[in-house]
């Protein structure tokens, strides 16, 4: 298990496509170093579920699967990324999804962080796990879970101990509807689209940092624990 540590490590971006070992990844980092996840789709979620300003705004581009646009974003991510908890540093996930709001970052970190000596000189590190892209099919077309007790499988790399059987309850494995190879086509054409723009901002500014994410999962964390390590914000090491 990983080392936990209380040290400052500033924002951190991770980009990477469905099946890349994304939430994986960032649950690994969460646990060393007690920082927060930010998944601005939960924090839209949440706010459509209150039922807030917020949420009535962004609903119907949520449901017509576009993006919300970026000045309702940014309010609510600067309302987040104020709280006490992002001190110290924070993982984004979902954000940013395009230039315009990735430039909106820099500068809001640089207005609202830099002068803080607790949070030091941090603008986010963004790291991309790099999978290729047929072993991403295959990693995501052998997905399979159960849909009593919602264990995943993966039929290459996890299978269960008797085929199409959950190993818990017996139920039979099924493959959900967005796993199935022509949804997973389109899933990783549109990530791709979507991301480019957002991993060449960053590459320009050189600040993006590449992973090998066929390496099994421990050695992912790994390399992403080296760059995080070489990357740590100068004033936060007195935490
Ligand atoms: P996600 O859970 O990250 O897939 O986000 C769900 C939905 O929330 C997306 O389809 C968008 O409508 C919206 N959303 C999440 N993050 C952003 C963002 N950074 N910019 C615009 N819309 C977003």
């Amino acid at each position: 298990m990983a080392e936990r540590t209380s040290r400052g490590i500033g924002p951190v971006i991770l980009l990477g496509s469905p099946g890349a070992g994304k939430g994986t990844q960032a649950k690994q980092i969460v646990e060393r170093y007690r920082i927060p996840q930010i998944s601005t789709g939960d924090l839209l979620r949440e706010n459509v579920q209150r039922g807030t300003p917020l949420g009535v705004a962004a609903k119907d581009f949520m449901a017509r699967g576009e993006f919300v646009p970026d000045d309702l974003m940014y309010d609510m991510v600067a309302q987040r990324l104020r709280q006490a908890d992002c001190e110290r540093g924070f993982i984004l996930d979902g954000f940013p999804r395009n230039p315009a709001q990735a430039g909106w970052l820099d500068a809001f970190l640089e207005h609202e962080f830099f002068d803080n000596p607790q949070r030091g000189k941090c603008l986010p590190i963004v790291i991309r796990i790099d999978v290729d892209y047929n072993k991403l099919l295959r990693r995501i077309t052998g997905r399979r879970s159960c849909p009593v007790c919602g264990r995943i499988y993966n039929v290459y790399s996890q299978p269960p101990r008797v085929a199409d059987r959950c190993d818990v309850d017996g139920s039979t494995l099924v493959t959900r509807d967005d796993d199935r190879e022509d949804v997973i086509r389109d899933r990783l054409e549109a990530y791709e689209l979507q991301t480019k723009p957002v991993a060449e901002y960053y590459a320009r500014k050189g600040r993006l940092v590449s992973v090998n994410g066929d390496l099994p999962v421990n050695q992912v964390t790994d390399q992403i624990f080296q760059v995080i390590e070489s990357h740590r914000p100068v004033a936060s090491d007195k935490s």
